[in-house]
């Protein structure tokens, strides 16, 4: 007997993605603000840091997802790559790229290799600097306001860059497995410390809170954050997180959106890797737009490890849409981005 075909991840419903007459959005092009275009190789890993194949890789996967981007609305993306993949990635996809550096280091680098990092991203003229500080990286010091941080944002300000983007917290269902050591990771509570330490010592900073902020289970911990600092700003991204989590609570996220309409950012956390797949990607698009701009209800068609079955669920957790009125949707889409970015 053969093993039934497991579906891909990307469509475990066997949904059909070409249904799109939910969609209400028709402003102008989308930015997707955060997501991870890289040149990839066949030797790419199928999780963690991905790129930096610089020439010697392949922009394939970054023009097949571009692609597909343009069929979802997307004019600009706004990418997390190695320094060294900005040129061969700019000379095949030119101005529908922007690129935002990760400014990180192993925990035995010295502090120069950062600067280095730095240095270079600057040189590729990056417009935003990224502070990854999720639980896991603490080990590793990749903290929001570790010395070398704080440095790197004295430095990129004075190069003119304006932003900064900050991945703070997990989904709170992590802290009953992956975190459930807080003695070694926090609470997530906790995580928020050194971030809003960061944006006190940075106020002229504009920030973003990347995944909702890390924290779509708690609405009222966002409108607080978007309350207490003017220059705070929070993206999307993260579909199946975002999917679990907003899907449940979407009168309190959309209420919340259109409070702050100017403050969220279209996200979708999207990342090339080699032999993705098209519907991949337009998986991820698909829920994200279907998610914010419509009120499409039904389960999700993504894989979804970390929801639990219960009795009366399917496989995947419901995606319900949160629709957002048209006016809060160009914002979100398209206009908060451009006046960020200075377009
Ligand atoms: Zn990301």
């Amino acid at each position: 007997m053969s093993e039934p075909i497991k579906p891909p991840e990307h469509n475990v419903t066997n949904h059909d993605y070409s249904r799109r007459e939910h969609f209400t959005y028709a402003g102008p092009p989308i930015t997707d603000f955060h997501a991870h275009v890289t040149m990839t190789s066949p030797d790419d890993k199928t999780a963690g840091p991905a790129g930096g194949w610089a020439e010697k890789g392949s922009s394939d996967s970054a023009a097949m997802m571009m692609d597909v981007g343009t069929e979802f609305g997307v004019g600009l993306t706004v990418s997390m790559c190695p320094a060294q993949d900005i040129a061969p990635l700019r000379a095949r996809l030119g101005d529908r790229l922007l690129f935002n550096a990760m400014i990180n280091k192993k925990a035995d680098e010295s502090v120069e290799t950062a600067y280095r990092t730095l240095d270079e991203f600057l040189e590729a003229g990056v417009k935003i600097i990224k502070l990854w500080s999720a639980p896991r990286g603490r080990e590793r010091g990749l903290v929001v306001d570790a010395p070398w941080r704080i440095e790197s944002l004295r430095r990129a300000w004075k190069a003119g860059v304006k932003i900064a983007m900050v991945h703070v917290g997990d989904p709170d269902v992590w802290w009953t497995h992956t975190y459930q050591d807080t003695a070694k990771f926090g609470t997530k509570d906790s995580q928020y410390a050194p971030f809003l330490r960061m944006m006190d010592m940075f106020p002229e900073f504009i920030w973003i809170g990347a995944h909702m902020g890390g924290d779509p289970e708690h609405p009222d911990h966002l409108e607080e954050m978007l309350n207490r600092y003017p220059n705070y700003h929070i993206d999307t991204s993260a579909t199946k997180w975002q999917v679990r989590e907003v899907s449940p609570r979407a009168e309190a996220i959309r209420a919340l959106i259109t409070r702050y309409p100017t403050r969220f950012l279209f996200g979708s956390d999207l990342v090339t890797r080699h032999g993705l797949t098209r519907e991949h990607y337009v998986s991820r698009y698909w829920c994200q737009r279907t998610l914010w701009e419509s009120v499409w209800n039904g389960p999700s068609p993504i894989s979804d490890p970390d929801f639990t079955p219960t009795g009366e669920s399917g496989q995947t957790p419901l995606l319900r849409g949160v629709g957002l009125p048209t006016d809060v949707l160009r914002l979100v889409y398209s206009e908060n981005a451009r006046k960020l970015l200075g377009i």
